[in-house]
Formats: structure tokens, sequence, C-alpha cells
């Protein structure tokens, strides 16, 4: 193993998303050495930033939510302000062909629909509660549960088609799949750590409720400014060789000796780098079973938000595609209007293939099925295909197949000799949002001093 005789430093994180940042910043406030080493050009990583129509507008990471405590601590910390989503006015669902409008969180659906997603709400609801963080393999039934999908598990619980379909909106908002992809064990164990299904779902009180005029990726660069030459951007780490006690990392231009190694990247991701001895099987394996999900987004700007002379409020959601949901984050009532709309699983598939200008059309014509035909006379438009870029590989976080979860989930955030594993899919609360990925890094942090200290001792 080539290293120096004195670490160059006490840990290098790999990864500058939240995550690595938030491990990075809580190493060095308690006095360690730290160096941040991140693929990609910027920091960030699943939160980014684009300027469209004069107005920030976030590509990734958006919104916040009552429980998510560490992520609002850190924007509190680093002064970033972040505001109420806008929900005056009445939402809709296109559904079947018919848009129909209602008021609060509970779509308008037929008597004997609603009573289905109810009774379905009520056993997921039932289940949840049930379960045990950090240890969903331990829930009454979980090698059951683990091998059905979302779907199959609401076939075997006879659920009406028009839940099915409630349920598939659910799914590619919340992890870009369609509910024939995810374990149901997994899918439960998400909902437990966001705090149930109507704090995931819903804006007011639930995870959607805020979100930051300055941009989410502004937490992310606010922590970087902190780091200052600690984070080094454009250096992708390539191999690891690792012992009892320290590390050598390798980029393509350093290699630096340190004691500890925070990985901050996704679980899909940890196999592009080299491992020196190999991981343990199972370390290994998680990481070919671990995939991510398939979700874009964009954004379409207007003179005005126009919707909102027609009483509405810019939440949407649909059963037609490519666009299933949608939310107003304008800045103001007389200012640009900005929607914004999501695009997951089988839609983001065929949708993230089209050239630029045929994506455009396809997202302003499904924006107009919605908000009528002033939604083509979009005056700028913003697309973000997350499956595109190599080193996430997808979001907005894992979509985690049957089987896996009760085999390989205990390793997830297991060390191996010095590596620590951050990442927000590693969290055990809101896993896969910005708060689980602070939440992570943080534990990430934790581990290293544990272990930094042992080796003073
Ligand atoms: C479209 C979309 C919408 C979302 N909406 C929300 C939302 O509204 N609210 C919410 O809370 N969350 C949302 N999320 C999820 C949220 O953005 C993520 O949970 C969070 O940003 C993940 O942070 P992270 O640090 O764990 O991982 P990442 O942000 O993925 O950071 C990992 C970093 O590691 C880097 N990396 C990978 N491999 C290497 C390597 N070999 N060497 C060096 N660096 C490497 C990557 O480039 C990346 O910068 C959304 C995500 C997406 C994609």
């Amino acid at each position: 193993m080539s290293r120096s005789s004195a670490p160059a430093v006490d840990v290098v994180v790999v990864g500058a998303g939240l995550s690595g940042l938030a491990a990075a910043r809580s190493l060095t406030a308690r006095g360690h050495a730290v160096r941040v080493l991140e693929a990609g050009a910027q920091v960030g990583g699943r939160t980014r930033n684009h300027l469209l129509a004069g107005v920030n507008v976030d590509l990734g990471g958006t919104f916040v939510g009552p429980g998510q405590d560490r992520i609002l601590a850190l924007a509190h910390e680093t002064g970033c302000d972040y505001h109420r989503t806008h929900t005056t006015g009445q939402s809709a669902i296109s559904w079947r062909g018919t848009l129909r409008r209602y008021d609060g969180t509970v779509p308008t659906l037929g008597a004997l629909e609603l009573a289905d997603i109810g009774r379905l709400q009520l056993i997921v609801g039932r289940i949840v509660a049930g379960m045990r963080a950090g240890a969903p393999w331990e829930t009454k039934n979980a090698a059951e549960l683990d091998s059905h999908t979302l779907t199959s598990w609401l076939r075997s619980r006879r659920a009406l088609a028009s839940t099915h379909a409630l349920f598939a909106i659910v799914a590619k908002t919340t992890w870009g799949c369609e509910p024939d992809e995810i374990s149901m064990l997994y899918a439960l164990d998400y909902i437990r750590g966001c705090g149930g299904l109507d704090r995931m779902l819903d804006t007011e009180g639930g995870a959607q409720q805020e979100h930051f005029p300055g941009g989410a990726h502004s937490i992310a660069v606010r922590m970087a400014e902190e780091l200052g030459e600690r984070v080094t951007v454009g250096s992708p780490v390539r191999r690891i060789e690792w012992r009892d006690g320290g590390a050598v990392v390798h980029t393509d231009t350093e290699s630096l000796d340190c004691r500890a190694v925070v990985v901050a990247v996704p679980p899909a991701v940890r196999g592009s780098i080299a491992f020196e001895p190999a991981l343990p099987e199972e370390h290994r394996s998680l990481g070919q079973r671990w995939p991510q999900g398939v979700l874009t987004k964009i954004y379409a700007a207007y003179e005005r938000p126009f919707w909102r002379d027609r009483g509405l409020n810019g939440q949407v959601l649909s059963d037609a595609g490519p666009i299933f949901a949608t939310f107003d984050t304008s800045p103001a009532p007389d200012g640009p209007g900005i929607l914004l709309g999501f695009i997951g699983g089988d839609y983001a598939r065929e949708f993230d293939r089209l050239p630029e200008h045929e994506r455009r059309l396809r997202a302003l014509s499904s924006l107009a099925s919605m908000f009528g035909d002033d939604a083509l006379q979009a005056t700028a438009f913003v697309d973000q295909r997350w499956a595109a870029e190599s080193w996430i590989g997808g979001g907005p976080t894992a979509v985690v197949p049957p089987g896996v979860l009760t085999r390989y989930g205990r390793t997830l955030a297991e060390p191996v000799g010095p590596i620590h594993w951050a990442g927000t899919e590693t969290s055990t609360e809101w896993a896969g949002y910005m708060d689980g990925a602070v939440r992570a890094g943080e534990r990430a942090s934790h581990e290293c001093l544990a272990a930094l200290r042992a080796v003073v001792a």
C-alpha cells in the first residue's frame, strides 16, 4: 500500500452532496483535518440551482417540512431562508380524462374509490406503526412483505383499480419508479421513516410544506464555503486502499492517506470505486442491488401565475402523464408564474430519450391538459434528467426490489474497517430526503469520531 508515515488528514469524505458536506462540517467543527473529494463540477449532488426567467428553481431536492429537523436546523445555521409552498386555491386531479377540482388533501373520487383508498391507507398505517427504525427485517411477516412489490401486495389485498392508479402516482413521485418495481417492505420502511403516509404526501403539515426561495442548493454552497479549500470538485475517487485503522484514497491526481473514510455517494454508485482489498460479499452485492429511481423534473415560466386567477393553487395530480404531479413555485402573485412538474418511472424513461424540443413540447402539452392552453405559452423552460447523471445514477432516491432488504439491508450503513457510509439512503429517518442526507452525514461523522478516539486511546 502506498502511504506516507503520517496521514495527510484524519478523514477523507467522498462526495460533496448534502450528506458528505454535513459529515465534513461536523468533523471540522470538532477539530479534525478533513478533505472532501467530489466527482462532479460543483457541490450539492442531487440539489442543483437554475435561474429560470430570473427566478431560482431547484432542479433536484426542493421541499422540506415538519419533522425534518436536521435539514431545517442546517438551513437556519447557514442562513438559508425557507417559506411556505403556495396552497391558496383548489388542487385538481386529472383522472381518466376528466379534470376534477378539490379542496384540502383528498382528491374528489367516487365514494367506493375513496373508501378503498382509506382501507389500504389504514392497513399501511398499522404495519408501519409496528416497524422498528433501522430494523425493517424484524417486522411481522417481513419476508412475505419483502417478497411482494407494491403492485402484488395491493393485488393480494384486492385493491380497486383506482387505488392501484393512485399508488402508481405515489410510487412515481416518491421513488421515481413503477409500483411493480419496488419491494413492499422497503416502501413501508420508507413511509415509516417519513412519519407516515400523510407526512410523506401532504403539502401543509407534510414534506412539501416549505421550500427555499434562494434554492436548496445554497445550503450545500454555504457549507462548502465554510469548508473552503478542504473541498475539491472535479475529482472522482477511483480507488480506496484500506486496512485496519487507515486508508489511502486515490483520485486521478492525488493519493490521500487518512485514518477514516466517509463514502457519501448513493449505494448504486459505490461500485464505481475500486476497494482494495475487495469489500465483503454482502457489501458488493448491496451496491449492485440498490438501484436509483428515474425521476425528471421540469419547470415552465409564464408572465404571471395565471392559474391562480382561476382559483387553482397549481397542485395537480394526473393519471395520464407524462407529468403526473405539479406545484406552483412562483415567487410572487404579480411576478413570473413558475410551474414545477414531475415525470417519473416509465414516463421518464420514454421522455428522457426525446430530443430537447420534443421534451419541451411534450411537457407543455401535459401542463395544458391540466391548466388549459395558456400553459403552452411558456416564456422559459428547463428540464433535468437525473437518470443521465452518472455520478448520481438517478433520483430522487433508491428503488429497492423484492428480496433485497431482508438479505442485505443490515449492511447498508455497516462500517468496513475504516470505511463509513453516509448518503441519504443510509438514514433510518427521512431516507431519500435532504433531511436524511444530513442525518446520515452526521451519523457517519459520529462513527468516525468514535473510531478516531479509539485509535488515539
Ligand atoms: C428530482 C428530485 C427531486 C427531489 N425532491 C426532493 C424534495 O423535494 N425534498 C427532499 O428532501 N429531497 C428531495 N430529493 C432528494 C434529495 O435531493 C436527496 O435525498 C439528497 O440531496 C441526497 O444527498 P446525498 O448527499 O445523500 O447524495 P447526493 O446528493 O447524490 O451526493 C452524492 C455526491 O457524491 C458524488 N460522487 C459520486 N461518486 C463519486 C466518486 N467516486 N468520487 C467523488 N464523488 C462522487 C456525486 O457527484 C454527488 O455529488 C429530490 C431528488 C431529486 C433528484
